[in-house]
Formats: C-alpha cells, sequence, structure tokens
C-alpha cells in the first residue's frame, strides 16, 4: 500500500517536471506562439495518460492549463485572464486534455485486456494439451488441481467431483477453499466470487453440474470467461475419464464372465471326461464277469492315464493362478538359450523319438537373462505341441538369432498349421483349437502358461502359421550384458 502511494507520488513529481520543462523551454528559451504551446503540453498529458493512466493524466491537465494560463496567456504571470477568447482558448484546452487522457486511457486498458486475454487463451491451450496426457481417471482428477496451479499461477486450487464424492487439492495444506464451500458451489448454478481472491465455479455439463472448481489467487484472477472455459474444459475431460472407466469396467467384467463360462466348460469338458472314464473302467473291473487278467490291466492302464491327466490338469490351472497373481518368483540368470534347448529335447526324447529335431543355433549366442527351469519348460511345451499338431515324420526345427538386445527362439513344425482367427486365440487360457477335443488331449492351458512365463521374462511370443505348411512360434528374451 505504502509502495503505491510512493510510486503515484513519484508519477505526480515526475508530471510536474516535465510539465516545468516544456514550460521553460518554450517561455525562456524558444519564445514559441500559444498554439504551440498548448499542443506541446497536450503531448505531455497524452504521454502521462498511455504510461500512467487516467489519474496521473487528469492531474498533469491541471497543471499544464495553470502554467498555461500563468506564463502564457495575458496578463503573462498572473492568473487572471483579460480576454474572454483566451477563457476559451483555456477551457478548450482543459477539455482536450481530459478527454484525450480519457480515450488514451481506454486503448490502454483495452490494450491490456486484449494482451490478457491473449496469456489467458495460451494458459488454457496450455493446460488442455496437459489434460489429454492420460486417460486414467484417478490420475487425472489427482493431476488436475496441481496443473491449474502451475498454469494460470493460483496459490491453491481445489477440485470436487460429485460422481467420487471426494476433493482433490493442490496440496495437502491447502485448506483456504473449504470442503462445504466447494460441496455448495456444485450445486448453484453461478459463479461464486469471495473477497480475497478465491472464486468458486460449478463443473457444469450442459445442464448438469458434475462438480467444482475452487481457486485462490494472491494476483488478479483470471477472467469470467476464462474461468469458464477452464471449468468446461475439465468437466469434459473428467467426464470423458469416467465414461472411458466405465467402459474398461464393464469390459473386464464381460472378460471374466467370458472366462468363467469358458473355465466352466472346460472343467465340465476336461475334467468329466476322465473321470467317466475312471469311472466305467473301475465298473467295468467289478461288474464284469469274467475278464481276462489282460482285459483287467488295459482298464487300470485306462484309469492311470486318465488320472495323470487329472491331475496335470489340475497342475496347470493352479500354476497358471500362480503366474496370474505374480506370485511366481523367477530365479533370472544368464544363461544360454542352448542349455534349456538341450534339456528340453532331453526331456521329450521318447515323445521326439518319431519327429527328427533339427537344432540350428549360431555359434556366438550371447547369454541371456532368464529362469532356466521355466524357459525349458517353454521349449519343451512348444515341442510337445509341434508334436501333437503335426504327422509323425515330419520334421521340427529350432534356430535362434539376436537383433537390438533381443534374442528370438523359433520353433516350427510342418504339422497342419494354424488359421489366422485362430492365430490370436489360441494363447488364451483354455483355448483349444477346432475339433481338437475329440481328436488330441489337451488342456487348452498350455499356450496361456508359457505366453505368462514370456512375459514375465520382459519377452513376447508369437505365432506365424500358414494352413497346410506349418507353424512358427517364436519368443523373444533380453540378451544379458
Ligand atoms: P492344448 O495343446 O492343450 O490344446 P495349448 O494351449 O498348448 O493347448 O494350445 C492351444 C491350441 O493351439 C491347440 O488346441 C491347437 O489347436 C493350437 N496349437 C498349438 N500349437 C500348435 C501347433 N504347433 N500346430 C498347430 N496348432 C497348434
Amino acid at each position: 500500500m505504502v509502495r503505491k502511494r510512493i510510486l503515484q507520488l513519484a508519477k505526480y513529481a515526475t508530471g510536474t517536471t516535465a510539465v516545468a520543462g516544456v514550460t521553460f523551454i518554450e517561455y525562456r528559451l524558444l519564445h514559441v506562439n500559444d498554439v504551440t504551446v498548448a499542443l506541446s503540453l497536450l503531448l505531455v498529458v497524452l504521454f502521462t495518460a498511455a504510461s500512467w493512466g487516467l489519474r496521473s493524466a487528469i492531474y498533469v491537465s491541471v497543471i499544464s492549463t495553470l502554467a498555461f494560463n500563468y506564463f502564457f496567456l495575458p496578463p503573462v504571470l498572473t492568473l487572471t485572464i483579460a480576454d474572454t477568447r483566451n477563457w476559451v482558448a483555456l477551457l478548450a484546452f482543459l477539455v482536450t486534455a481530459v478527454s484525450a487522457s480519457h480515450l488514451s486511457e481506454r486503448a490502454r486498458k483495452e490494450a491490456e485486456m486484449a494482451n490478457r486475454r491473449r496469456h489467458e487463451s495460451e494458459r488454457l491451450y496450455g493446460f488442455s494439451q496437459q489434460m489429454l496426457v492420460t486417460e486414467n481417471l484417478a490420475e487425472l482428477l489427482s493431476r488436475i488441481p496441481s496443473d491449474v496451479t502451475l498454469f494460470f499461477e493460483f496459490t491453491q486450487v481445489a477440485l470436487f467431483v460429485s460422481e467420487r464424492n471426494r476433493i482433490y487439492r493442490s496440496s495437502g495444506d491447502a485448506k483456504d477453499l473449504p470442503a462445504e464451500r466447494l460441496r455448495e458451489a456444485a450445486k448453484s448454478r453461478e459463479l461464486i466470487l469471495e473477497g480475497t481472491g478465491i472464486l468458486y465455479t460449478p463443473l457444469m455439463m450442459g445442464v448438469r453440474s458434475i462438480g467444482s472448481l475452487g481457486v485462490c489467487g494472491t494476483g488478479t484472477l483470471p477472467t469470467r470467461e476464462t474461468i469458464e472455459a477452464l471449468a468446461g474444459m475439465i468437466a469434459i475431460a473428467v467426464e470423458r475419464a469416467i465414461a472411458l472407466e466405465r467402459l474398461t469396467r464393464a469390459e473386464a467384467a464381460r472378460e471374466s464372465e467370458r472366462l468363467r463360462t469358458a473355465l466352466l466348460d472346460s472343467i465340465t469338458h476336461e475334467l468329466r471326461t476322465p473321470l467317466t472314464a475312471i469311472k466305467a473302467s473301475i465298473t467295468g473291473v467289478r461288474e464284469t464277469p469274467g475278464m481276462t487278467g489282460e482285459q483287467i490291466e488295459e482298464l487300470y492302464c485306462v484309469i492311470e492315464e486318465e488320472t495323470d491327466r487329472l491331475n496335470r490338469l489340475i497342475a496347470e490351472a493352479v500354476e497358471m493362478a500362480q503366474l496370474d497373481a505374480r506370485e511366481v518368483k523367477l530365479d533370472i540368470h544368464p544363461y544360454s538359450i542352448r542349455t534349456a534347448i538341450d534339456a528340453a529335447v532331453e526331456e521329450l526324447s521318447q515323445t521326439l523319438a518319431e519327429n527328427p529335431v533339427q537344432t540350428d543355433l549360431p555359434e556366438s549366442l550371447p547369454m541371456v537373462r532368464m529362469d532356466l527351469a521355466y524357459i525349458t519348460k517353454v521349449v519343451r511345451h512348444l515341442l510337445e505341441n509341434a508334436v501333437k499338431y503335426s504327422a509323425p515324420g515330419t520334421p521340427i526345427s529350432i534356430s535362434a538369432e539376436t537383433d537390438e538386445g533381443i534374442l528370438t527362439v523359433n520353433v516350427a513344425d510342418r504339422g497342419e498349421g494354424i488359421d489366422e482367427l485362430e492365430q490370436s486365440l489360441i494363447f488364451d487360457k483354455f483355448y483349444r483349437g477346432r475339433g481338437q477335443r475329440e481328436l488330441v488331449s489337451g488342456t487348452g492351458m498350455g499356450l496361456a502358461i508359457v505366453r505368462a512365463i514370456v512375459e514375465a521374462h520382459n519377452g513376447r511370443i508369437t505365432c506365424t502359421s500358414q494352413p497346410g505348411y506349418g507353424s512358427v512360434f517364436s519368443f523373444t528374451l533380453p540378451i544379458a550384458y
């Protein structure tokens, strides 16, 4: 306040000095006529109005009128005026000076306003860009208050979202915007301005309010239009993120429903088939009179095989659930992929008896970061599938290549192949190829587990295939440096 007064006094003093200077030069040194004096004093007035505003300009107008009268209108060096025509001249000077000040002040204010609007539009634009960065509702809501504070230089900002009945603040200690006022603002339809630089606005989506925004600043608050545009922008962004979240939730619910149905379907089929076979075999042994030892042995074999299958199914379902829940702890170390491939081929020596495996690995393969047991399992499963879905005698090849810090392993077979539609489904849990259920035993969990393991290693698994010509399953692993 004191600073402002001192500044105003300094402006008066400078104005007085300017008028005194012009008067001195024209009275003492130049001896010009009255019109020239009036015009040059008018210039001082205009200059003052353009730079310092109306108040200083009126002061300069009055002292210029006095100086003009005292030094230039006869009788000079008195404040009296002899000729009535000079009264008119003096009055005309005063009126011109004051109205010119007015006009100049208005032009200055309009320029200032245009500048302010441009500045605010730039801030709005920057803020809108910032809001597009995230689609996640929780992140968006916690970001809005701090972003508004940053872009519009407020001291505190609070956002109330009715749907969540929660208030988000620019900082934890921002308490100048009380919760009750924000809730009231959400119900009102108007901007609420409170004395000390505090303002509340409802966030309107058409005629519906979805919350409110409260801002608190030390400087001049933005114009009403800017605040309304800001509130509109926030309302749209929040509403969009809420809608997206609802959609994602609905999709997740649909997906979980689909999985549940698939699981039920699989359980009824995959569990029932072995159970039925076991039950039928037991009934056969107990109730069929006169069975030979060989026949009984055969039924025991069925029981054993089907029990193993049941066991495998349950073990795979548990493993998948653990991988999904990220409960599996990987023991990652640098290994050569050759170790995993050799181990898998060794373990499957019997299964692979009818399908020759060609391994094509460059000598200088770099080490990769992996859990040896799990990656061996991945290779083993891909090899098992290659055997299961190819004719006996057809070859299976394993190759590896490196590119930009990544090692890719390919397992290729010359089997029946997988059509394009199925290629996108085979990695889903419980998905089994059309018609495979009846022909080949399996659970539909193998590739889902394989994918979960590869992804836990930050890798990717893909399948390329041409029906009738075979399939290539490729997975990547990060190279260890
Ligand atoms: P499962 O073999 O127990 O059915 P998987 O998850 O291992 O389960 O495989 C899912 C489906 O992908 C299989 O039912 C089969 O249709 C298809 N598939 C997998 N590997 C191959 C392959 N090498 N060639 C052709 N089809 C394959």
